[in-house]
């Protein structure tokens, strides 16, 4: 940020009294412009034992399998983000059964969100950020294909504790840093 988005005046960046952060603080009508993560929300859809991945039709990571997902909007929970999520990229409308990770993003200020949700049809659709989409057998799922570490290590906690009853799935919550593995 360089210009405060409440007056249009030239931040400076400074640490506001009692902080401890550099923040870009405007000298004109003193707002001090906080910077923090950012919440992507979405679903681990599945039918019939078999996990609903979407083929990304858009960049980043095009042509890569990802699940349904992306960034959380103002005035929604995090389970309407995420079944919102679903629908625009999946055309599918799961039942949410329970939160199943929680991964933070430290070097890109972002946290990962997933629910596990059951599709009671098998219905979905394509969509302009999915040019494909395909229900998985859990001894298909396309690892090397797999767009974002977050979604990998969601879909790996998946399949360790497929087997407990859904809402009895431990939650992962962990973080993931470059070149560090989980
Ligand atoms: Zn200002």
């Amino acid at each position: 940020m360089k210009f405060c988005s409440n007056c249009g005046h030239k931040v400076n960046f400074e640490i506001p009294q009692g902080d401890h952060r550099v923040r870009a603080v405007c000298p004109n009508c003193f707002t001090i412009h906080y910077e923090n993560p950012r919440l992507i929300t979405g679903t681990l859809p599945v039918y019939q034992g078999k996990i609903l991945l979407c083929k990304r039709g858009i960049e980043p990571k095009a042509g890569f399998w990802t699940l349904p997902g992306g960034f959380m909007e103002n005035e929604e929970s995090l389970a309407e983000g995420a079944l919102r999520e679903t629908w625009e990229e999946a055309c599918c409308k799961p039942v949410i059964q329970q939160l199943l990770s929680v991964v933070s993003l430290p070097p890109i200020n972002q946290v990962h969100c997933f629910y596990l949700a059951k599709m009671e049809t098998g219905e979905f659709s394509i969509t302009p950020e999915s040019i494909e989409i395909q229900l998985f057998e859990i001894n298909e799922i396309p690892w090397e294909d797999v767009a974002f570490r977050t979604v990998k290590a969601t879909l790996e906690h998946y399949c360790q504790f497929k087997d407990l009853a859904p809402g009895a799935l431990p939650l992962l919550e962990t973080a993931i840093y470059p070149n560090k593995p989980i």
